[in-house]
């Protein structure tokens, strides 16, 4: 029985890894070599600052942030752990211990919008962002 693609590369036909790979140096960039990660059980910022931890998270499912897709606003750097809760992979009982800064959630947010208001400027078809970001 032939099996299917493996879970790993289904993205690879459309991340492009080159813009995908500059987005993630200007997040990490900015976000002070750091994960932001707000630990609500000690309400301190996650330590994690390896650069072998951390990734660049989408605030926004990817598939929803259009042409903004490889914008630096529309994602924080996380560690692994990090990541994984706020995609859902770690196991529930972890979801609510971290809390991502609102600011970054209306920055990605805002970020989507506009690049949806420039494709109505320019006459080009929109499927806009239905409420809150995550
Ligand atoms: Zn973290």
């Amino acid at each position: 029985m032939k099996r299917g693609v493996p879970l790993k590369s289904r993205n690879v036909k459309r991340r492009d890894p080159a813009l995908a790979s500059l987005q993630r140096e200007k997040v990490i960039e900015r976000d002070g070599f750091r994960c932001v990660a707000q630990l609500v059980s000690r309400g301190v910022r996650c330590p994690v600052t390896h650069p072998r931890d951390l990734q660049c998270a989408h605030l926004i499912r990817r598939h929803l942030c259009g042409d903004a897709i490889y914008d630096p606003n529309v994602a924080v750097t996380l560690c692994r752990l990090h990541h994984d809760i706020l995609d859902r992979r770690a196991p529930i009982a972890l979801w609510d211990s971290i809390v991502i800064p609102s600011e970054a959630i209306d920055r990605a947010e805002a970020c989507v919008r506009a690049a949806e208001a420039k494709r109505e400027a320019d006459g080009r078809a929109v499927v806009h962002l239905k409420g809150k970001a995550i």
